[in-house]
């Protein structure tokens, strides 16, 4: 298995913390799905990220542009046009929720749903996410075989805030390699400079000598 680089993005943990993960895109969807990685552990753990993105049903690639979420896994499924929105898995189209869909989410379920309500800091939207599924159905297992959200709207907000966030650094980011690029190709213009004045000084000091003037 050829060793890939996933982007690692910040994501919400426990309140008010964020945890590093690892992050899949679908080449077809723009869907995601993340790989939490635990602080103070080895970061470099593609292919346990591989791993675990494959036990969502993702097809991982050799690069990004084969990955494929668990709705898009095969050539079949990714017929007709492309939906790259760019956008979070629960802005998907609904599909009809397969009965391995319902199970996954029931398993999800079963670990972040309490007392009548999810276990902080857990949503509709964070379990979407987490799995890769539309929230739509999170919504209807949770509604079926669990209870009410019993979420926060507070924290939803916080979520997509995050995500806005998340961007806004890595458009930052982005500036700042450009203008870090530009001041390396200024110094570069002015060491040139500088050797062109010298062999400029040179051939001044030789026409001296030898012209005597
Ligand atoms: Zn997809």
């Amino acid at each position: 298995m050829s060793i890939r680089i996933f982007p690692q993005v910040s994501i919400p943990f426990g309140t008010n913390q964020a945890t590093k993960a690892m992050r899949i895109t679908c080449a077809h969807c723009g869907g995601l799905a993340y790989f939490p990685v635990a602080t103070g552990v080895n970061t470099d753990a593609p292919i346990e990220a591989v791993q675990h993105f494959q036990n969502k049903g993702w097809v991982v690639g050799g690069d990004p542009e084969t990955d494929f979420c668990r709705k898009h896994s095969t050539p079949a499924k990714r017929k007709g046009p492309k939906t790259m929105t760019n956008t979070a898995p629960m802005a998907d189209k609904p599909r009809e929720m397969g009965r391995e869909d319902r199970r996954i989410i029931n398993d999800k379920l079963d670990e972040v749903y309490g007392r009548e309500a999810y276990k902080a800091p857990w949503t509709d939207a964070a379990v979407a996410r987490d799995l890769g599924v539309p929230r739509d159905w999170v919504v209807q297992v949770r509604d079926q075989f669990f209870g009410p959200a019993g979420s926060n709207p507070l924290y939803d907000q916080f979520i997509g805030e995050t995500e806005h966030l998340e961007k806004s650094f890595r458009a930052f980011a982005e500036t700042c390699a450009a203008a870090e690029q530009a001041t390396v190709a200024q110094r570069q213009a002015h060491a040139e400079l500088t050797r062109q004045m010298d062999a400029y000084r040179a051939l001044a000091r030789k026409v001296e000598r030898e012209i005597g003037r």
